[in-house]
């Protein structure tokens, strides 16, 4: 009874101790100090030595809310230059987290224009040009991205000066703000610098969006096929023969379908009726992988993205029997596929 008084009055000492210590400045300025170094310091550098085709995911969901998750981006690292697919509302801030070194970013390519697949591109051409984009930002696009980055351009046209006028020629030059804008010609490479990358845009439908991308990038041979919004239309199959990994998108007809029932308005209820034509559904993406004998199928910007593990069962169900090899993307998720060997290691950016 003794020894347990003493353990107590011990821990209530240590305690009343801590809470001294937290209320002084000098403890408060020294975790601080500390705190921001480590912030700041960038101490996981995100390229790593080893030459492999990566692919991030930047952005998991759909326009429909889930916490934690940004929209649409998948980001691809071959070697140690990167490019990002789509760019979704959260996205940058993401890629800010994973401290993505834009320096290394080569291009930015949007599959279509839905607000949910390029919402963050100024937030995309301020964070490189802070850290030193020496042109304008390139991004590629289905016809008509010129208008979207023009459009761009002007409204943020105040804020591009503001911050040149604030910080100087030097640091933001002017003659590099806004973006290099080309349009994606279907099945005809991507020009790019990066030894042994191929990027081949193929056409999708995802009407009535009238020009819809989805694109297979090969490495060293590693490849990846990313999907963009499309129903099964047999493109992205035929794309993903023998593939490494496919990140595709799907719809969950089944929740969707609950979700209708108790959707708070009638305009809810009838924009969950209307997006069902133009996805691809969750068991066609596990069939798109068994037929084309890819190796793993990631799932991103899932309708509507699993919130819990029951809700994650529902949504896989329709795929039991079908295709096995699957995981659902979360912010984060980090797929690596070496050269020179079949391995696939998935795992996440913390
Ligand atoms: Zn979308
Ligand atoms: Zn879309």
């Amino acid at each position: 009874m003794k020894k347990l008084l003493i353990f107590l009055s011990l821990i209530i000492a240590i305690y009343l101790i801590g809470q001294l210590a937290l209320n002084s400045h000098t403890v408060q300025d020294r975790i601080l100090n500390i705190g921001l170094k480590n912030i700041l310091s960038n101490s996981e550098p995100f390229l790593d030595k080893e030459d492999s085709l990566k692919v991030v995911i930047c952005g998991s969901r759909s326009p429909l809310p889930s916490p934690g998750r940004a929209e649409s981006c998948v980001l691809v690292e071959a070697g140690d230059d990167i490019y990002i697919f789509d760019m979704g509302n959260g996205s940058v801030n993401n890629l800010q987290e994973f401290q993505v070194p834009w320096t290394n970013v080569k291009a930015v390519l949007i599959t279509h224009m839905h607000s949910d697949h390029m919402a963050d591109l100024p937030d995309a051409h301020l964070q490189s040009w802070i850290q030193g984009r020496n042109s304008p930002l390139m991004v590629y696009g289905p016809v008509g991205i010129n208008l979207v980055t023009k459009g761009f351009e002007l409204a943020y046209s105040a804020d591009y000066q503001y911050r040149n006028e604030h910080h100087g020629e030097e640091i933001l030059p002017m003659s590099v703000s806004g973006f290099n804008a080309v349009e994606i010609i279907d099945n005809e490479l991507i020009p790019n610098d990066t030894p042994g990358l191929e990027i081949l845009p193929f056409v999708v439908d995802h009407h009535p969006v009238n020009s819809s991308f989805g694109f297979k990038v090969s490495y060293k041979g590693r490849t990846v096929v990313i999907s963009g919004d499309t129903i099964h239309d047999g493109s992205v199959q035929k794309y993903s023969q023998d593939i490494d990994l496919l990140v595709h998108s799907a719809i969950s007809i089944d929740i969707v379908e609950r979700m209708r029932k108790v959707a708070p308005t009638p305009q809810f209820n009838k924009i969950l009726f209307d997006i069902q034509d133009y996805h691809t559904k969750i068991e066609e993406a596990g069939e798109i992988a068994r037929d084309a004998n890819v190796k793993h199928l990631l799932i991103y910007h899932s309708i509507p993205t699993p919130r819990n593990t029951i809700m994650e069962r529902v949504f896989f169900r329709p795929l039991e029997g079908i295709y096995e090899d699957y995981t659902l993307s979360d912010d984060g998720t980090r797929v690596v596929m070496p050269v020179g060997n079949n391995e696939i290691v998935i795992d996440k950016i913390n």
